[in-house]
């Protein structure tokens, strides 16, 4: 009843203040985003009360075929997961990457948004989405600690905010799983990976990371979360502290993946 009582205040709410996209701006009808949207397109709930349809419709999220170990999606839509040629060739020290959805479009918008424009309200939405992929490959029983990508103190004090944290601030303690912003530490000021080639990229962030307490790993069931999966050489480098200091596993989180 209550929900139903929700549904029509907040659908009375809607028609006299429209809400406004938090990505492009505009106001939207939300009654009328399902009717544009093929009903199969599972994250329709989540973010209707957030983003207008044409920026929804801007969102890919990732499905199969797509490499079993990086989560990177292949461009045949055709076939069962497989391993990518990359993770053939280069050692990954996590079990598996997983990702909601590809690095472009509204995606890609509203991570800048929240990253490098503070735009804080894009925390809510963006987390959802985050949880809803974490559900959609894990249990929480099968995860003993959420770990989110630390950024070195001086970036921290610049930005006020950690991005990766931020997306699962809100969620974990309350499905019940451990999060740990703290243990893992960016040790070494690194230049931002962005200009970097691949191999750049690897040599950058070597040994950029540390542990405060490495007995709080060992034997421990880790994933890892952060925003976006670029060539995977950060996730990678963190797995590998992990790993080194005794985790059971690292996997790894992320909103978006660039493909
Ligand atoms: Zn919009
Ligand atoms: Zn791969």
């Amino acid at each position: 009843m209550s929900s139903l009582l929700q549904r029509i205040s907040r659908a009375f709410l809607h028609t006299v203040f429209p809400p406004k996209c938090l990505i492009c701006g505009d106001y939207y009808d939300s009654r009328q985003t399902h009717a544009g949207l093929d009903a199969s397109y599972p994250f329709s709930d989540l973010t209707e009360l957030y983003f207008c349809e044409p920026c929804r419709k801007d969102l890919t999220p990732i499905v199969p075929p797509f490499c079993s170990r990086c989560g990177l999606p292949f461009v045949s839509r055709e076939g069962d997961n497989h391993t990518c040629s990359e993770c053939l060739l280069e050692k990954k020290y996590f079990r598996r990457a997983r990702a909601f959805g590809v690095y472009d479009g509204s995606l890609m918008e509203s991570i800048h948004m929240l990253k490098y424009r503070k735009k804080s309200s894009l925390a809510r939405p963006l987390s959802a989405l985050a949880r809803e992929t974490f559900f959609q490959f894990w249990d929480v029983g099968g995860i003993d600690l959420l770990i989110s990508v630390p950024l070195h103190v001086k970036r921290l004090r610049v930005r006020g905010f950690n991005q990766a944290y931020l997306l699962i601030r809100s969620w974990a303690k309350k499905d019940g799983i451990t999060l740990d912003g703290l243990t893992l530490c960016r040790s070494r000021w690194t230049e931002p990976q962005t200009t970097l080639s691949r191999p750049e990229r690897r040599k950058n962030i070597k040994d950029a990371f540390s542990l405060r307490h490495s007995e709080k790993i060992r034997g421990r069931k880790i994933l890892l979360v952060d925003d976006v999966y670029t060539t995977g050489a950060t996730v990678n480098e963190c797995a590998r502290v992990l790993m080194k200091a005794g985790a059971e596993f690292v996997d790894v989180l992320t909103l978006a993946r660039a493909v």
